[in-house]
């Protein structure tokens, strides 16, 4: 199997911790050159130092950008392919707050689909003519599992989900006669911050402890536990890898099996 990434370039957006950080070093250990983005530059600096090296080609940097200002994103990643083409495009960022989609304000819903769809949109058209030339690209999305099935109290991400799952889908379709897939991966609970952020309001809102309400959780997964973030960050190497040349407009749950529907 071909999972050889030496002489590609990743950009993997949100990247400081969680998630997107397991993306990062997933990829390099593939021998890929990585580009991490997320707003502070102290921890992308900290980052790039600790990214793995398999290869004497990698050269990871980072790049500090707001998936919150469209222009500004823009412009930091037109002047990052203009310096090097951008082969894969992890597109993460952090999760819109909880909250029922009933009550829900206008703002909130817009803040989510400028952070998430529209981000997604701006990156993919400003990396894709350089996928183009190389014959090769690979955009993975990271969602949720809500994709699937809406998870209770997180109405503005169920729906801004949605959203980004449909219009990656049809750039699928659009993309594939250039040897370029789209994906997205979804995750079931994964230990990083933003779970402790949904396990502390779940605890809150039954008045259980949050070790119990984790319990809870953690009771409804078959796997009986969280994701570890490196389990998704290998889940999004390998949809990036040539190996994965022909799969392209799946929702890929990587959720220990929570997910019940086919
Ligand atoms: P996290 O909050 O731990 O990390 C989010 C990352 O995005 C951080 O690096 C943060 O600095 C960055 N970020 C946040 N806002 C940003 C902005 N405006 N511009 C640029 N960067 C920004 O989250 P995570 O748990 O790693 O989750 C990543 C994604 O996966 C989120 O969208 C989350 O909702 C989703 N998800 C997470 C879980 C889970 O259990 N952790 C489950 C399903 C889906």
């Amino acid at each position: 199997m071909d999972l050889d990434l030496t002489d590609r370039h990743a950009l993997v957006c949100g990247a400081s911790q969680g998630i997107g950080r397991a993306c990062a070093i997933e990829l390099a250990q593939l021998g890929a050159s990585v580009t991490v983005s997320a707003r502070h530059a102290d921890a992308l600096r900290q980052l790039v130092h600790e990214l793995p090296r398999a290869n004497a080609a990698q050269r990871h940097g980072f790049l500090v950008c707001d998936a919150a200002d469209t222009d500004s994103l823009r412009r930091a990643v037109d002047e990052l392919v203009t310096e090097r083409p951008v082969h894969i495009l992890v597109n993460n960022t952090g999760g819109p707050p909880p909250g029922p989609v009933h009550g829900a304000q206008i703002e909130a819903f817009l803040a989510a689909y400028r952070a998430h769809l529209v981000a997604n949109h701006v990156l993919a058209e400003t990396v894709i003519p350089g996928m183009q030339a190389a014959g090769f690209g690979r955009i993975v999305n990271i969602i949720s599992t809500s994709v699937k099935e809406p998870i209770a109290g997180l109405g503005v991400s169920n729906t801004t989900r949605w959203a980004v799952a449909s219009w990656a889908k049809t750039l699928a379709t659009e993309l594939a006669p250039f040897g370029i897939t789209v994906n997205n991966v979804l995750p079931g609970s994964t230990n990083t911050q933003r779970i402790k952020q949904i396990v502390a309001t779940r605890a809150e809102k039954s008045g259980a402890s949050v070790a119990d309400a984790q319990r809870a959780m953690e009771a409804e997964v078959p796997a009986r536990r969280f994701a570890e973030p490196a389990e998704i960050g290998a889940a999004v190497a390998f949809l990036a890898s040539p190996a994965a040349a022909y799969i392209t407009g799946v929702n890929l749950p990587v959720d220990g099996g929570r997910t019940r529907s086919l």
